[in-house]
């Protein structure tokens, strides 16, 4: 159908793109109806301490019960949610939903640390001037505390943000919410500028735990994590690992000094009773 420039050749359109364009002009206009008839739901992943591998909390991880497609996961829909400002309301609607599970968990293992939850932030959340308010709101509402909240932000989001991008996350920090730097390692960002960051915890992306899969891990992976682990507790920033697939990539992060992890190895992405259950394991066993 597309007709080339200058010329009078039609060239064929390629079925596959077409189908896939079809399907995100689909999803698109579908998502504001589906936000208004609970077609999302959220599954939690534990964050585990290396140390002593205790559960620690959770990360939400939303996904979208399509009518006709099934089970949805969020590189489908969330950048679609962004361009159409979606995103702001799903994106409240996943942290009253988290800030609650995690209020439900806390009231269920009064004993056990506090679990804490992870939720991550699209940039266009960070613009949203009702972000402050909203969170504030959303956390006393339910009577969750500030430090049992933990906000993701990636560091592509955060490359070159200027005073004004930061301020909200600077309140937030102040109060008592952790704010996590997420998928680092892939933003090329200066590492100085990590000064600059309101952020606490730094959550190493899982490219670098891929390059750790082979036995023997590749030496020079081992010396780029060593040394992002020695900046990052230098800087008082925790660090978390993603992508953790096997028992020896936990045990090697582990000898680095990685703090906290995440992965298929603890447990895949599950409902909330699965944590529950984790957790409880954990504190009796
Ligand atoms: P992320 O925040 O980096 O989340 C980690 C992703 O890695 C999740 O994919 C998780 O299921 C996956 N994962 C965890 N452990 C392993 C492992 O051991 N091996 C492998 N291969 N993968 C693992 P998921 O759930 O598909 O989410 C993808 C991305 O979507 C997230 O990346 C996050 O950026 C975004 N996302 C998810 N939920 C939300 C949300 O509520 N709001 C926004 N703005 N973004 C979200
Ligand atoms: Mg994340
Ligand atoms: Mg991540
Ligand atoms: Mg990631």
């Amino acid at each position: 159908r597309a007709k080339s420039a200058g010329g009078n050749r039609f060239e064929l359109a390629d079925p596959v793109q077409d189908a896939r364009a079809i399907t995100r002009h689909g999803l698109t206009t579908a998502l504001p109806a589906a936000l208004a008839r609970g077609e999302f739901f959220i599954e939690y992943q534990p964050l585990v301490n290396l140390g002593d591998g205790s559960v620690r909390g959770a990360e939400a991880l939303v996904r979208w019960l399509h009518p006709q497609h099934g089970i949805l996961g969020p590189d489908r829909f969330i950048e679609l949610a962004e361009h159409t400002g979606l995103i702001v309301p799903l994106g409240r609607w996943v942290l009253e939903q988290s800030v609650w599970q995690a209020r439900q968990w806390q009231e269920r293992h009064a004993d056990a640390g506090p679990l804490r939850i992870n939720v991550n932030l699209s940039p266009c959340q960070l613009t949203h001037p009702g972000l402050v308010s909203d969170t504030v709101e959303i956390l006393e509402r339910v009577g969750l505390a500030p430090h049992s909240l933990c906000l993701e932000v990636t560091e592509s989001a955060l490359i070159g943000a200027d005073d004004d991008l930061l301020k909200p996350l600077r309140r937030l920090a102040e109060m008592g919410v952790d704010i996590a730097l997420d998928d680092f390692g892939t933003g090329y960002s200066n590492l100085a500028n990590l000064r600059r960051l309101p952020v606490s915890v730094l959550k190493l992306d899982r490219s670098f735990t891929q390059g750790m899969q082979q036995f023997p891990a590749d030496p020079v992976d081992l010396k780029i994590v060593e040394g992002i682990v020695a900046l990052a507790h230098n800087l008082d920033l925790a660090v978390t690992v993603e992508g953790v697939e096997t028992g020896a990539q936990a045990e090697q992060l582990r000898e680095l000094g990685c703090d906290t992890a995440q992965g298929w190895y603890y447990a895949r992405p599950g409902p909330p009773d699965r944590l529950h259950q984790l957790a409880l394991a954990d504190a009796t066993g």
